[in-house]
């Protein structure tokens, strides 16, 4: 059996070095980032085209599961995934990485209310790591934000006062502790994306007594099968 493997994560690497080569994997890639961290074994990149498209190439490839790694907030795919594979009765599971422990953080449902707070609150100096995609609503912001991202935001969505800091994770405590006393920062702005590569900020934050803001996760589909490491998702594949 073929199984799919929806990536960009390092869990999705993690399960592809794991499943490869005993298993017929494909991992697929959104295509968004230059240059990505390649899984090993075959690998696709690019948009399928919605739920249509998704079914379309999962009949052509002779796809028989489908394991969805991506990002907890890549939910468009996620949706689709669940969706496509819903309709086909085809065998689908999300893996989906522990959520950070948001206690003394302000939580909010989205990067919108995430700025409109950040405003309210009357922070001056922001540490904004919520990628390029999370830029846009600060962008009429007088505070002043270290925006650090994989890819550059587009020039149009950049507040007034900024630096962007190109960067990939994983961090470290001692390194976001710097970070954050050499630029001063007075809030930290994050997705609950969860896992340990980008995890040492909120330590850092809350030594430092730096306000942590986080944005919650968007709920996953109702009814679908998931697991939160990397060895639940190889037995699940050994048990298909
Ligand atoms: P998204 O909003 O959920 O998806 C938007 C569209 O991008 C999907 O409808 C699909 O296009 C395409 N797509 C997304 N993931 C794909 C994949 N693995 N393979 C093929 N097509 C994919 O996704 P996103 O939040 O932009 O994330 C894009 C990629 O970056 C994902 O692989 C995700 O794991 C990774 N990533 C995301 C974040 C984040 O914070 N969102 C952080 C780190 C990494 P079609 O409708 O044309 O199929």
């Amino acid at each position: 059996m073929r199984i799919l493997l929806l990536g960009g994560t390092g869990e999705a690497r993690a399960l592809a070095a794991r499943l490869h080569p005993d298993f017929d994997i494909v991992s697929s890639l959104a295509g968004r980032v230059p240059d990505p961290a390649l899984p090993v074994g075959p690998v696709r990149i690019g948009g399928f085209g919605g739920v249509d498209g998704l079914q379309q190439w999962l009949r052509d490839n002779d796809i028989g599961a489908v394991v969805d790694a991506t990002h907890p907030f890549a939910a468009t795919m996620t949706a689709h995934a669940a969706q496509a594979c819903a309709e086909l009765g085809m065998p689908h599971l999300v893996l989906f990485r522990p959520a950070w422990d948001p206690a003394g953080a302000l939580r909010v449902t989205s990067d919108i209310e995430a700025a409109e707070l950040v405003a309210e609150q009357g922070f001056s100096r922001v540490f904004l790591t919520t990628g390029r995609s999370g830029v846009r609503p600060f962008t009429g912001s007088d505070a002043w934000f270290l925006i650090r991202v994989v890819t550059p935001p587009d020039a149009d969505v950049l507040p007034r006062n900024h630096e962007v800091l190109l960067s990939r994770g994983p961090y470290t405590y001692d390194g976001e502790c710097m970070l954050l006393r050499d630029n001063a920062i007075d809030v930290l702005v994050t997705k609950n994306s969860g896992g340990a590569l980008t995890e040492a900020k909120l330590a850092a934050a809350k030594d430092l007594g730096v306000t942590v803001v986080m944005i919650d996760r968007p709920p996953l589909p109702s009814g679908v099968t998931a697991v939160g490491t990397v060895d639940d998702a190889v037995t699940w594949v050994a048990s298909l």
